[in-house]
């Protein structure tokens, strides 16, 4: 019998149970009696999903893939390591503790927070010194172990590897790099290991995706002497990648002292010809074959006989799982109660997966037969799938046909656009504008909600949607704010409102996603071509600009984040669906022109986390993103300008590509970097206008108008003001009104400031050296 596993499973809970269970912790206080409810739901949910797994007839359940809030954070409490400033002894941790690392706390600000490689899950960065250390730390998981050993179960244990664990971290306080503590870390390893062995525990599936990463070579070099340190005290090691193809590291991998090697066969399927080519006789090969990054149905048929001569070569050592943790796709299908027949059955969701793993390995080992009415229904799934004429849409194809270079480009170049725009809007120098979203108050979700569910009429909902925008221009125009929006009370979610709109999107009720802590995202899932029916944001966007003369910008996501942000089909490359959410963007756009909206922007911030992980693919995507964009933006006149907005700290490397979207404004967020963000600027000329941010809206803080003057002024140093524009890093939407209502009254303020500090100059001095006009 092959072994059939999974590399994680979500720890939400299909009903976001723990997400519930974690915030009302919060609210109560952590309270000692808090946590003894928060740890019940723990291990309900731990119960419930070994009983999925076991059920559905993988050999081992999956224990030390839970976390409370994070399993980076998870793994430092087990290593210790964790960030000093806090005090906290791992050996003692309390669950009010690990919460204070992962959300701050009055003496210390929140661990930060950045994303897991290139999914939209955030995980807590360590903090290493050249004090830190490593040794005793909590007892979870081995409680864990004993839980699932309780109720029955095989388990292999899960445990992010050494390697990666001190890969995510920071160096701080002079450490040179956090490689340089892997002696100290690795007793710590042992220590656990043998703990789990004596627990009887017979597998752990050791977590070291950084493997697909471009690695410095010492990290590589690292890895065989760290495992032949491990393996004598361990359980069997099964090493394992994914998100990436690290066949570059096949030899010196199968090398390794470790019992197994575990590959995404998913993202990078040619790997397994390299890896089963003289391959060590003495190891497991576990094949990620099920994708734990989107929601298709497994084509059971297809992936069998992908595996078939795998089997030949390898035998009982031949492994079946998931591509990666199910910890990036939401939890049952079962859940769905409004998708149509139809689309529900092409879709698998985690429940769903562990039973394909299942059914593959035992079609594997007993023969198709054994298992032939549900290998029946998956190839029906997959052929009406193929032929559904859901899927593609004539008018898209003729679109796409028709598509041409000149579509991606605009009418004239930057600087005559300019001078149209400058013309027909007459901004003053430095304008004010926000990012697009105002405060999302209790009254719009009810408003929202109540819609939804049919106990507000159509014409109620509009009328409450109209009242919350008069509210948003009265304000801005008290503010005196030069460009307006419309405030986007409609929007749910910036994304999953567009996917409501557009045809060959579908909205999920349940698909909830962890993002991080309790916090969960609801991607919409694409299944078809992308056709926009009808205009969007019109309504929107031309009731704003009727109750005021200074422009309204009217608002879109764009079409990159649009991607990102949703289940994407894995049926055509992800560029051609970028670009058929382009055109259906560029039709918003020139609907939006053709009702006289003066100024459009397309937000971008999911740009940067589209990249590839390996550095030889990123110029091939930001060829196509770029592309995507521009066909979004291109279809307008001159004098209607393109703003866009991005939201992230790191984009020095990317830059030009930004460039090359050519959009007339964008902003983008720098206040908590202090301006230093526009350092790039100075070795690279953006040619076009930019905002960067100068209110930091993610916290509750009022900047004062002194602090924000202060930061125009820095971006002055850098940034000709012909070009500059005065906005907040990001959108509003959560914060209150009694905090926007003076944050934007002191930026408006600064702004003045500003201008007239620049009026005092003598002309040539307001320039700063090589910058463009
Ligand atoms: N227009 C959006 C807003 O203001 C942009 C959000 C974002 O960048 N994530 O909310
Ligand atoms: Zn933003």
């Amino acid at each position: 019998m092959s072994t059939a596993h999974i590399l994680g499973f979500p720890r939400i809970g299909a009903e976001r149970e723990l997400k519930f269970a974690l915030e009302r912790y919060w609210r109560d206080g952590m309270t000692d009696a808090g946590a003894a409810a928060l740890r019940e739901t723990g291990c309900q949910l731990r119960a419930s999903h070994w009983k999925t797994q076991r059920e559905a007839g993988l050999t081992y359940v999956t224990v030390g893939d839970f976390a409370w809030y994070d399993h980076v954070l998870t793994t430092l409490a087990h290593v210790g390591g964790l960030p000093q400033r806090f005090g906290f002894d791992a050996a003692q941790l309390t669950l009010a503790q690990y919460c204070a690392m992962a959300r701050g706390n009055a003496a210390q600000p929140a661990m930060e927070m950045t994303k897991w490689f290139d999914t939209n899950y955030h995980y807590l960065v360590p903090e290493y010194s050249p004090q830190t250390q490593f040794g005793a730390g909590v007892e979870w998981l081995f409680e864990e172990v004993e839980e699932a050993h309780a109720a029955g179960h095989r388990a292999k244990v899960a445990l992010v590897g050494p390697l990666t664990l001190l890969w995510l971290g920071k160096a701080r306080e002079g450490l040179s790099d956090t490689l340089s503590l892997l002696e100290r870390l690795l007793p710590a390893y042992q220590r656990l290991l043998t703990r789990l062995r004596e627990q009887g525990i017979e597998w752990v599936q050791i977590d070291e995706p950084i493997f697909a990463l471009d690695l410095p070579d010492a990290w590589r070099a690292a890895a065989p002497a760290a495992y032949a340190a491990l393996a004598p005290h361990a359980p069997k090691l099964l090493f394992t990648t994914y998100f990436a193809d690290v066949s570059e590291h096949a030899a010196w991998l199968k090398a390794l002292p470790v019992a197994g090697l575990h590959l995404d066969l998913v993202r990078a399927p040619a790997q397994l010809d390299v890896f089963i080519d003289a391959y060590p006789a003495d190891k497991v090969l576990s094949c990620g074959v099920v994708d734990g990054r989107n929601v298709w149905r497994n084509d059971l048929d297809a992936t069998l006989a992908r595996l078939t001569a795998a089997r030949e070569r390898l035998g009982e050592r031949l492994w079946l799982g998931s591509s990666c943790s199910l910890l990036h796709t939401p939890v049952d299908l079962g859940h769905e109660k409004k998708l149509d027949a139809e689309l529900r059955a092409w879709l698998a969701f985690a429940v769903q997966k562990v039973r394909e793993i299942a059914l593959l390995r035992d079609a594997l080992t007993q023969g198709r037969g054994a298992v032939a009415a549900e290998f029946d229904d998956a190839r029906a799934a997959s052929a009406a799938r193929r032929t559904s004429s859901r899927i593609h849409n004539p008018l898209v194809q003729r679109a796409l046909a028709e598509l041409t270079e000149a579509q991606a480009r605009r009418e004239s170049v930057y600087a005559q656009r300019a001078q149209a725009q400058r013309e027909r809007f007459a901004l003053p120098l430095l304008p004010t504008t926000t990012i697009g979203s105002f405060p999302q108050t209790a009254e719009i979700r009810a408003a929202r909600a109540a819609y939804k569910q049919g106990s507000l009429s159509h014409l109620d909902y509009l009328e409450a949607m109209r009242q919350h925008i008069r509210l948003a221009i009265d304000k801005q125009l008290a503010y005196g704010l030069d460009v307006l929006v419309h405030g986007e009370a409609e929007r749910n979610d910036m994304v999953e409102y567009f996917g409501e709109l557009l045809w060959g999107y579908a909205i999920t009720e349940n698909g909830w996603v962890q993002s991080y802590g309790s916090r969960c995202v609801k991607p919409p899932l694409i299944y078809g071509d992308v056709y926009l029916p009808e205009p969007m944001t019109v309504g929107w966007a031309t009731y704003a600009q009727s109750l005021t003369d200074k422009p309204v910008k009217g608002m879109l996501t764009g079409p990159v984040t649009m991607l990102q942000w949703s289940f994407v089909r894995d049926d055509q490359p992800r560029s051609q669906t970028a670009l058929q959410i382009a055109l259906a963007l560029r039709q918003e756009t020139q609907a939006l022109e053709a009702a006289h909206i003066g100024m459009i922007q397309i937000d971008e911030p999911a740009l940067r986390e589209g990249l590839p992980l390996k550095a030889r693919e990123r110029a091939e995507y930001l060829a196509w993103a770029v592309h995507a964009f521009r066909v979004a933006s291109s279809g307008v006149k001159d004098e209607t300008q393109i703003h866009t907005h991005m939201c992230y700290s790191e984009f020095g490397d990317i830059l030009a590509s930004i460039a090359a979207l050519d959009a007339d404004v964008i902003s983008i967020e720098t206040t908590r970097s202090n301006m230093e963000l526009l350092d790039a600027f100075e070795t690279f000329d953006y040619p076009n206008e930019i905002g960067p941010g100068v209110y930091d809206i993610h916290s509750p803080r009022v900047p004062t108008s002194d602090e924000m003057a202060a930061l125009i002024g820095l971006a002055l140093e850098r940034i000709a003001p012909q070009r500059l524009w005065v906005n907040p890093d990001c959108g509003l939407k959560t914060r209150d009104w009694q905090q926007v209502d003076p944050a934007l009254l002191a930026m408006v303020e600064a702004a003045k400031k500003a201008r007239a500090a620049l009026a005092l100059k003598p002309k040539k001095l307001q320039q700063p050296a090589g910058a463009l006009v």
